[in-house]
């Protein structure tokens, strides 16, 4: 073929009614998932070729286990994340001295993408909301340790304080149970209330600190809204099947998974 000027001048493109163009569909030959030449059909969900193989393990993973077994894996896998976010945060914050709020991001990413895979890719808000807090508990759990740090050294304060007021005991004296310069043993309920406060003063903790440092509190922001975005519900389209070659053949259909 050849560009033959027409009568104006212009070039004119020759439309090809004597010669059928071959062309060889090499985008879609392979599966865009296993990545084998696709036979004779394949599909197309969310523009991503799917062979026959991977459309029917994908309907399988659409349909096979229970919500609740999807909610435990997600769990885990998240919390198996956050660990290791908050591992790594905890350890460059201490490193360093600094307060890497990009960490944050990072951590967000990790535990997201973990809910995610744990999740089967389910999303929707129950899994965005899990990310979300196991997220935030990873950072609030990287101030744990410095807080019972001080709280500990606190406490030594005043009970040296306490043992300096005291007069010297005569010696020999007996000594009354409970009153052997120690404090009593906390009871159960006291424990437990002083774990709540410990746990409610920590999940605050990253708030008071962006009082002081907004870029900070922003920055977790960033990260929670990383772990919020992964597991967004994205509505699976599937199209197909389509003979090799040509387009048009079969319908879409719209799969909701719901739960
Ligand atoms: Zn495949």
């Amino acid at each position: 073929m050849s560009d033959t000027p027409s009568a104006d001048g212009s070039p004119a493109h020759e439309l090809q009614f004597d010669q059928v163009e071959y062309v060889e569909p090499a985008a879609l030959a392979a599966c865009g998932v296993c990545s084998r030449p696709m036979r004779d059909v394949y599909y197309e969900v969310n523009g991503t070729s799917f062979c026959q193989s991977c459309r029917e393990q994908l309907q399988q993973t659409l349909t096979s286990g229970s919500a609740a077994g999807r909610f435990a894996r997600a769990t885990v896998y998240g919390s198996l994340a956050g660990l290791a976010g908050a591992a790594i945060y905890y350890g460059v914050r201490e490193a360093t001295n600094i307060e890497f709020g990009l960490i944050a991001v990072v951590v967000g990413l990790m535990i997201g993408k973990a809910v995610k895979t744990g999740s089967n890719a389910r999303g929707g808000w129950l899994y965005q909301g899990l990310a979300i807090f196991l997220t935030y508990t990873a950072i609030v759990v990287t101030y744990i340790p410095p807080l019972v740090t001080a709280i500990r050294a606190q406490a030594d304060k005043e009970k040296a304080a306490a043992k300096e007021k005291q007069p010297a005991k005569p010696a020999g004296a007996a000594e009354a149970p409970g009153d052997a310069g120690a404090l009593p043993p906390p009871t159960l309920r006291e424990f437990l209330l002083a774990v709540a406060f410990l746990v409610g003063f920590a999940y605050a903790l990253p708030v008071m600190v962006g009082f002081q440092s907004p870029m900070a509190l922003l920055i977790v922001g960033f990260g929670l809204y990383e772990a919020w975005i992964i597991n967004r519900k994205v509505p699976l389209v599937i199209n197909g099947p389509y003979q090799l070659g040509q387009r048009g053949a079969g319908g879409a259909v719209h799969v909701d998974p719901a739960g």
